[in-house]
């Protein structure tokens, strides 16, 4: 039996916590969104959640979910279905998880998107069901898949069905929705909850909460809290990174026989763990961001500069492009791309100011050494060749 651990599961990122410390009343607001679909008065709605990274923007649509589900009335009424676009990658995969729920008999393959997002349609509405699609990290959806957008958020026009698909969205961002094509533009409800960045003292109440369902008790003196949330300051009060440190202090703790996960385990914690994402969050790039972020490992290392510009950065991926025969995505693209990779906290973008060749945008390295994005990523990458 561990002194220190009384449930590890409950440091992971995808353990759904009890208590949402800081965020009940973005709960309710969410609940008051969808109450009108969930009592029968409005036959769909739609909502966006946004906030940066490590606000507990998953963790409220998990939260919701689960209360739903936890709900006889609301489960036999409406299918819900999480996705994570950054799992899925593409329209066609959202919707085969839609089908895959709806009409679990229907073969994978075989359908166009739409065929099998109107069987899916046909199918609830059959049941008499409504259906809640929540769409995590969707940012790049809002760039690239515009038209996927407009078909599911503009249900009657496609099919014979009154429009019974409620959407939630969860962005990092805000800016997608600004460049919206006034056509979808036009149809998406704006419910918008934000979610800003914690202060310190709500990242203690947050930590204390989940101190208490994971650890055996007596075992993290309050300054331990305390270490944590001084720490994850340098990453704007992220919890997914204050969580990792409980989880790795306490395992370091643990591994030197002490009783108590002591402020210094933490410290040391904080020499282990990368901020605020782990090395699992690498494993869904896409090829092109992988390659993005392979070619500024190389230049970084290569150059023992601490910033490299988006045009050598654009080059040199090219580059790499060509050797491994694969075609570069378009400079808009290419654009998108470094957006995604700065609001997941892989990069970090800033103005040069006046002087650096004119005026451009510098790309940093925050959060994995060079070296090891190079051997990890550059495996991979060549493998590909
Ligand atoms: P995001 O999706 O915004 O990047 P997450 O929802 O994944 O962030 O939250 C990161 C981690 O912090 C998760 O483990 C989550 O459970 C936890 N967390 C965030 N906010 C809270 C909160 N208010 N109360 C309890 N846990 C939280
Ligand atoms: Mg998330």
């Amino acid at each position: 039996m561990s002194k220190i651990f009384k449930d590890i599961n409950k440091l992971l990122p995808k353990y759904v916590p009890e208590r949402i410390p800081h965020r009940e009343a973005e709960f309710n607001n969410l609940l008051n969104i969808f109450k009108p679909v969930l009592d029968d008065l409005e036959s769909y709605t739609h909502a966006f959640i946004i906030g940066s990274s490590g606000v507990g923007k998953t963790m409220l649509a998990r939260y919701f979910e689960r209360h739903l589900l936890r709900d006889k009335k609301y489960r036999e009424k409406v299918y819900i279905i999480y996705t994570n676009y950054r799992v899925e990658k593409k329209p066609g995969n959202l919707i085969r998880k839609l089908t895959s729920i709806t009409i679990p008999s229907m073969p994978p393959r075989g359908f166009s998107i739409e065929e099998m997002f109107i069987a899916a349609l046909n199918a609830a509405e059959k049941e008499d069901k409504r259906i809640l699609m929540i769409i995590d990290d969707s940012d790049s959806l809002f760039r690239r898949d515009k038209e996927f957008i407009y078909m599911i958020s503009r249900v009657d026009e496609i099919s014979q069905t009154q429009n019974i698909l409620s959407l939630l969205f969860i962005l990092h961002s805000e800016e997608p929705l600004l460049n919206l094509d006034p056509w979808t533009a036009g149809t998406l409800k704006r419910n918008i909850i934000r979610l800003s960045e914690y202060t310190y003292n709500e990242l203690i109440d947050i930590l204390l909460a989940r101190v208490e369902e994971a650890f055996v008790e007596g075992s993290i003196p309050f300054e331990t809290v305390e270490t944590c949330a001084d720490i994850s300051s340098t990453y704007n009060f992220n919890a997914r990174y204050a969580i990792e440190l409980l989880l790795n202090g306490g395992k370091i703790a643990e591994y030197y026989g002490s009783s108590e996960v002591k402020p210094e385990h933490i410290r040391l914690a904080r020499d282990k763990v990368p901020p605020s994402f782990s090395v699992e969050d690498l494993r869904h790039l896409s090829i092109h961001e992988k390659l993005i972020l392979y070619s500024l490992s190389k230049l970084l290392l290569y150059s023992n500069k601490a910033f490299v510009s988006t045009g050598e950065l654009e080059e040199e991926y090219q580059a790499i492009c060509n050797e491994i025969g694969i075609t570069p995505i378009s400079h808009t693209w290419f654009w998108n791309e470094i957006k995604t990779l700065s609001y997941f906290g892989f990069i970090s973008r800033r103005d040069s100011g006046k002087g650096y060749r004119g005026r451009t945008t510098l790309i940093g390295l925050p959060s994995f050494s060079a070296k090891f994005l190079e051997d990890i990523l550059g495996r991979e990458v060549y493998r590909r060749k």
